[in-house]
């Protein structure tokens, strides 16, 4: 068995940042590297030292973001982690407490589709480490981590005290840390005074304001190729994220195994190949992506509809283009032929 990871290069690549517009004001751009991607920062219309300034505060962010929600490095999470573990009642830091409450929330949107608790599953499959050399997890094993349901409803937070009763919860935030993380650093940008930035990671991104007089263009990475699949305009304050089962796998006995896990199966999600969705914050986004990969191409819209999500593109692994009705007036496909799209209406809760 061996894991196929594309390197984060190249999905920054393919999920190209199409720029457009004047060159007139002055554009500043830095690639920072964290969340295991490149992050490439751009802004408009600042100054160069403004520009500076803004980079070394978000390169010291991303850093210390990256190892504080690291679950399985020594940092915050893990011992986070190790607590939840041992069943102490214990105090929980300021940083930390945020991540938990909001991922809570998400979860609970998402019919726990999207859920941070089930970091042993991840972790029998091995893909929590960078490059595992697992082989498929033990079915029993897998079977009863399923049936121990851990969940973020088994952890309970009184003021800044927190309990856990299943010890079989492990926090992990890959599900959505880079979109908490994105949108802490574009609130710092923000706080600097600056109106046009985009936060691109590793193709999930969050833009705010305008590239000159123009939207920025932004591409959906094909899942089954390299290149784009189709394109769109961002303005304003948006966030893009993709969930896409070609990110991390590996394959055994020709068959591939990705690592967004059903919890409620334990197995990779099956049915879809990605998922791509607007949100006025990236934290949502990040985890709507996730949890309606896992949802699958028929229940993803009730989902969406829970987690207050109505811009979404899913591609099948049968290649079926389906997308809410807000997100097909927006997206322009870059293959041709041009497929077509199943419109699927959703109810915002
Ligand atoms: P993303 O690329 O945002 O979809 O995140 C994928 C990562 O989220 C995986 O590598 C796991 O660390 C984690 N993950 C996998 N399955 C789930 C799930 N059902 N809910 C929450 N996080 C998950
Ligand atoms: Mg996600």
């Amino acid at each position: 068995m061996h894991l196929l990871i594309r390197p984060a290069v190249l999905l920054a690549l393919c999920l190209l940042l199409i720029a457009c517009g004047k060159q007139a004001e002055p554009f500043h751009q830095e690639r920072i590297y964290a969340f295991g991607t490149l992050i490439d920062v751009s802004l408009w219309g600042v100054d160069e030292a403004k520009a500076q300034a803004a980079f070394t505060s978000l390169g010291e962010d991303f850093d210390y973001m990256h190892e504080e929600w690291h679950a399985w490095r020594p940092g915050a999470l893990a011992e986070v982690n190790r607590k939840l573990e041992a069943g102490e009642n214990f105090t929980i830091s300021e940083s930390m407490l945020p991540l938990i409450e909001l991922s809570a929330r998400l979860s609970q949107a998402s019919q726990e589709l999207f859920n941070p608790a089930i970091g042993r599953l991840i972790a029998l499959w091995g893909f929590h480490a960078d490059e595992p050399e697992a082989g498929l997890p033990d079915p029993e094993q897998l079977a009863k981590l399923v049936a121990a349901a851990p969940s973020m409803g088994d952890i309970h937070i009184d003021g800044s005290k927190l309990r856990c009763d299943n010890p079989k919860v492990k926090l992990d935030f890959g599900g959505f840390a880079k979109g908490f993380g994105v949108d802490r650093a574009m609130e710092q940008l923000q706080a600097m005074g600056i109106g046009n930035a985009i936060i691109n990671a590793g193709g999930d991104l969050r833009a705010i304001g305008q590239r000159g007089e123009r939207a920025w263009r932004v591409g959906i990475r094909h899942p089954r190729a390299d290149g784009v699949f189709a394109s769109l305009e961002v303005s304003s304050d948006e966030s893009v994220f993709t969930s896409g089962d070609y990110e991390r796998f590996f394959e055994h006995k020709g068959k591939a195994y990705h690592h967004i896990i059903d919890p409620r199966t334990g197995y990779p999600a099956e049915g879809t190949a990605s998922v791509t969705v607007i949100h006025d914050d990236a934290t949502t986004a990040d985890a709507a992506a996730t949890a309606l990969l896992v949802a699958g191409p028929k229940r993803w819209p009730e989902i969406a509809g829970s987690l207050g999500t109505d811009r979404v593109l899913v591609i099948s692994t049968g290649g079926e283009v389906q997308a809410t009705p807000a997100m097909a007036r927006r997206i322009r496909f870059e293959v041709t032929p041009e497929p077509e799209v199943a419109i699927r209406k959703i109810h915002l809760q």
